[in-house]
């Protein structure tokens, strides 16, 4: 039987071999004790990569760090047929029509581990593909950010099968708590995506046997860089005439953060049959934000954009921007219930690990090289054309990135 919320009275596991990365890092002591995700990001992740610790050696030390406690565990399941279809970083192993791979070689493996009996006084969360669904709504034909990529996933329907299946089998584990990737404010807060994506989220709860009571609940802002709150300005507000929806930053946005968007989501999904229990997670891990450049009230009110610009803590060029962003710090440390609807803060997305190469670099997990990853790049339609804001010399995605693991220390808020 299942909590309402996991994170009440629990600790969070430690991944150890991040908390290693971290505390060999200058400084890194200071938050090397977090409890970061545990990415699933290939096949072999389920025994271990190179070495490394497989999911039973996750559960064997989140049994060990449990002690007499409760303790959730936060496993990330990533590794859809055509995954990360609207970029390249993320391409993974698994090609477009792989649904039966998924499924047999990845699922079934994943949740027999699960399911074993020693593993049952943990709490296991588990947050599931993410970047897929959204993507079927906003990079799709006929709209001008579409790719060939993401219409094959559409058309074939293996996004919305694999996370059916995924929250139909990991949900019969009595002890596991599914949560559904839900993008962010910065990619689902327009009104075109908004109500769509909450009904591809329920389309995906109710595919492959899943029912909505496999979820129980949603993740915001994995692994990107939308600001928690923004106090300096409101969609509400007028200046010089002007509505704050209107300015180039929030561009007819419903939302202006993680926080308020998360919140109202939280809302719509249960206004369309969710659970009126879910709870939502926000990972904040890199949207801190502070340090040297961070606004300390809101901007002059001599036109909107003077306003919003001066204001904003997100200081990327453009809330398209996903890669490495220069400039971002760590943010609020993982929490459980900070807010009403919200089940905890997290860091799903481990500080210090890259989200893409910035030039080409061959490696054997199918990851590929996106130009939004290349500080030198002037963008696509995704990102409105702008500059990437990445930051240079970044290894593959899910390796070790140290200047940047330093810089999000840097300007971390709150500052460590
Ligand atoms: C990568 C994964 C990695 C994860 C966490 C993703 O961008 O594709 O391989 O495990 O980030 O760092």
């Amino acid at each position: 039987s299942r909590v309402n919320n996991p994170y009440t009275g629990a600790k969070v596991y430690v991944n150890p071999e991040w908390s290693a990365k971290a505390a060999a890092e200058p400084g890194g002591s200071r938050i090397a004790n977090q409890p970061t995700g545990v990415w699933l990001d290939r096949t072999a992740a389920i025994n271990g990569v190179n070495g490394g610790m497989g999911l039973r050696a996750h559960l064997d030390e989140a049994l060990r760090q449990k002690g007499s406690g409760e303790l959730v565990i936060q496993l990330v399941i990533y590794n859809l047929p055509g995954r990360d279809c609207a970029a390249l970083a993320s391409n993974g192993e698994l090609g477009a029509t792989e649904i039966d791979k998924y499924k047999t070689q990845y699922i079934d493996p994943i949740k027999a581990i699960l399911a074993d009996s020693k593993y049952a006084s943990l709490r296991i969360v588990t947050t599931v593909e993410i970047d897929s669904l959204p993507n079927l709504i906003t990079n799709v034909t006929p709209r001008a950010t579409a790719t060939p990529n993401c219409d094959v996933m559409k058309a074939n329907g293996n996004y919305v099968k694999g996370v059916g299946y995924a929250l139909n089998k990991l949900g019969d584990v009595a002890n596991v708590y599914n949560y559904i990737d839900a993008g962010h404010h910065g990619w689902l807060g327009w009104d075109d995506n908004f109500g769509p994506s909450a009904q591809i989220f329920k389309q995906a709860a109710t595919a492959e046997g899943a029912t909505v009571n496999d979820v129980h609940g949603f993740i915001a802002n994995t692994a990107n860089y939308s600001a928690l709150k923004e106090n300096n300005f409101t969609v509400d507000q007028n200046i010089a005439g002007k509505s704050v929806r209107e300015s180039s930053w929030v561009d007819w946005n419903r939302y202006t953060d993680e926080l308020s968007y998360a919140q109202a989501l939280r809302t719509q999904l249960v206004s369309i049959g969710f659970d009126s229990n879910i709870g939502m997670l926000i990972d904040t891990s890199r949207n801190g934000w502070g340090g040297a450049n961070r606004p300390t009230g809101p901007g002059a009110t001599t036109d909107v954009n003077t306003y919003v610009d001066g204001g904003r803590y997100d200081r990327r060029i453009h809330l398209g921007n996903w890669c490495n962003q220069s400039g971002a710090g760590l943010g609020e440390r993982p929490k459980a219930s900070p807010q009403a609807g919200i089940d905890a803060y997290v860091w799903m997305k481990p500080p210090g690990e890259s989200d893409g190469s910035s030039k080409a670099i061959d490696n054997d997990e199918g990851k590929g090289f996106d130009r939004m990853c290349d500080p030198t790049y002037q963008g696509n339609p995704r990102n409105n054309d702008h500059m990437s804001g990445a930051l240079p010399n970044a290894p593959v995605s899910g390796h070790w990135f140290s200047a940047q693991f330093q810089e999000l220390m840097r300007n971390a808020y709150p500052p460590l």
